[in-house]
């Protein structure tokens, strides 16, 4: 599980996330929504640790990720080792697939693998033609990312980021730059992958989807959770009105 506390965020002088409180549980799929700008972003680039908190922890099961606070408050950056460790359990998909293009689908997914996680040539293709196959594109492990649809560009990232081996999943708005026809797909992988019993936080557009898969729903607003709860909770009457704006906005 991941438990977040008191996290904050500054840019310069200006915070951004006031004190983020949020339990996501194993095993679970858990929505982040909220208004442009409320901080979503932010807040998933905090557990990927590809941005430090100013104040607050973030723990790991149980395991603090990159900073320790002390109850006076004063923060201590972990050797990196134990930052890495922690840190190689979290895999994240970003709104843009980033796929290299001079590398077939096939060279995508398995390069980190080669690279950074030393397999052989033949250990790291078994490996990824095994994700491509779990998110169906196993017939397209030799095409190019040009010559794949942008629904599966972004299924071959969400293999990449699964051949890493992750137990949580990260996703910033997965289909928010896909034709809609072509988010259909991507969302069916990410279901499956949700039954299946992977630990995933989604920042979502796709109410519907939130609603559907989310178990978890967390409503931020300027850089608070100011919701959180199971989908019937959430959008049961009375809605809360900040979240009844933002539905009339977004949907
Ligand atoms: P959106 O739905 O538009 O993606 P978001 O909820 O993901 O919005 P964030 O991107 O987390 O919002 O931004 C939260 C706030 O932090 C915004 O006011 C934004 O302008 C600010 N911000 C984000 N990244 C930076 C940065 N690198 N430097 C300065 N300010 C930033
Ligand atoms: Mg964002």
């Amino acid at each position: 599980a991941i438990s977040i506390r008191g996290l904050c965020k500054s840019y310069g002088h200006t915070e951004v996330l006031h004190g983020i409180d949020l339990e996501i549980a194993r095993g679970a799929t858990t929505c982040l929504i909220g208004p442009s700008g409320s901080g979503k972003s932010t807040l998933l680039r905090c557990i990927a640790f590809l941005e430090e908190a100013t104040r607050g922890t973030i723990l790991i099961d149980g395991q603090p990720l990159g900073f320790e606070e002390r109850p006076d408050g004063t923060r201590l950056r972990l050797a990196p080792p134990r930052i890495r460790k922690v840190r190689s359990g979290i895999g994240m998909v970003f709104q843009q697939f980033n796929l290299w293009p001079h590398m077939t689908a096939l060279g995508n997914v398995t390069e980190a693998l080669v690279t950074v996680k030393g397999l052989s040539r033949q250990e790291a293709d078994a490996r990824g033609m095994a994700q491509l196959r779990r998110v169906g594109l196993e017939a397209r492990a030799r095409h190019y990312p040009s010559e794949l649809s942008g629904g599966q560009q972004q299924r071959v990232a969400i293999a990449r980021a699964l051949a890493l081996e992750p137990e949580i999943l990260l996703f910033d708005e997965p289909t928010a730059s896909l034709d809609p026809e072509l988010t259909g797909e991507v969302l069916t992988v990410m279901r499956d992958l949700g039954q299946e019993g992977m630990t995933m936080v989604v920042v979502t557009h796709e109410i519907g989807f939130a609603a559907s898969v989310g178990q978890r729903i967390a409503f931020l607003d300027h850089g608070r959770v100011l919701l959180n709860g199971t989908p019937a909770e959430l959008f049961a009457a009375p809605r809360h009105p900040r979240l009844t704006q933002f539905l009339e906005t977004y949907l």
